[in-house]
């Protein structure tokens, strides 16, 4: 049986709800043979999880996914990065500050309607990269909505009366800020932007120009011939193959570690691929 491995991961450190900790027990149960953490806008997990991964023995990456500014959002994972580089800690707290800004306006927004949020005890309890996914959840504690999906259709999604934009940051500057901490961009999930070829062309072609090393090519939701297809554009332009569930816990309780909605599979071998990118990138930084 060939190895297998998760490389997109949320834990608590973002909008999981599963410590870094946990994750990393429930992969060496699952005989993964390492995962990556890539929690939103945070590398704040990465310790803990790093710390279970070796007394675990199981090798844990880390890993951040930005969400970046490029017309829509689009996301960038970083492997391998310094998570005290100077630049990438710079970059996440003005994120964290936004996002911060952000939330207290939504927060407020909901309270003058009635409902009881206390967003300093969010930030308690779910720590600094808050998002929408936490209002969602104590929508629901409170009685207000049926799920986190409802809480979204009724009162956050886009177009919801308690929906607020937030600034991100650019995609150039995502891309070269995981540059800049010594690690590999790789453009997340390519299918979820819904572009048609030529435009997703356009996109890699745009990150590349910043620095992008790889392409996401096997995801949950995506099935063997999406996978091909992405594996050629990879090859065609010379990127790096990576792959992961995007596990979330109960926020997205149909998505399991490594296996995904049951049929992932990323093989160990593309981490290798991942490491040999990483290495060289180091050594021209
Ligand atoms: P935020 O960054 O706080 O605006 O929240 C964005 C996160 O909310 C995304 O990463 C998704 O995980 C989640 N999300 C966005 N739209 C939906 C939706 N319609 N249903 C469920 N989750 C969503
Ligand atoms: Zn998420
Ligand atoms: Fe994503
Ligand atoms: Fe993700």
């Amino acid at each position: 049986m060939t190895k297998t491995i998760d490389l997109h991961i949320h834990t608590t450190a973002s909008d999981g709800t599963v410590s870094p900790a946990a994750v990393v027990r429930c992969a060496k149960e699952l005989g993964l043979s390492a995962v990556a953490i890539t929690d939103h806008d945070t590398v704040s997990g990465c310790a803990e999880a790093a710390a279970a991964g070796q007394e675990l023995g199981l090798e844990v990456v880390p890993g951040v996914e930005l969400s970046s500014r490029y017309g829509k959002t689009i996301h960038i994972l970083g492997y391998f990065v310094r998570t005290n580089s100077p630049a990438l800690t710079r970059v996440l707290s003005g994120v964290v500050a936004e996002r911060d800004a952000r939330n207290r306006k939504m927060a407020a927004l909901m309270a003058a309607d009635g409902i009881p949020i206390d967003y300093d005890q969010m930030c308690s309890r779910f720590g600094t990269s808050i998002g929408r996914p936490h209002f969602g959840e104590v929508l629901v504690e409170l009685g207000r909505a049926e799920s986190v999906q409802d809480a979204f259709d009724r009162y956050i999604e886009k177009g919801q009366p308690y929906y607020l934009p937030r600034r991100m940051i650019s995609i150039e500057r995502s891309v070269e800020v995981i540059r800049e901490a010594g690690g590999v961009p790789v453009l997340a999930h390519p299918f979820q932007y819904k572009l048609e070829e030529p435009a997703l062309r356009q996109l890699i072609e745009h990150c590349m120009d910043h620095g992008l090393l790889g392409l996401e090519c096997r995801y949950s939701l995506y099935d063997e011939e999406q996978s091909q297809a992405l594996l050629k554009l990879a090859r065609e332009y010379g990127l790096v193959p990576t792959g992961g569930s995007d596990f979330h816990g109960s926020n997205k309780p149909h998505i399991a570690i490594g296996t995904g909605t049951g049929s992932l599979a990323v093989p160990a071998a593309w981490l290798e691929g991942l490491r040999a990118v990483a290495t060289s990138t180091k050594k021209r930084s």
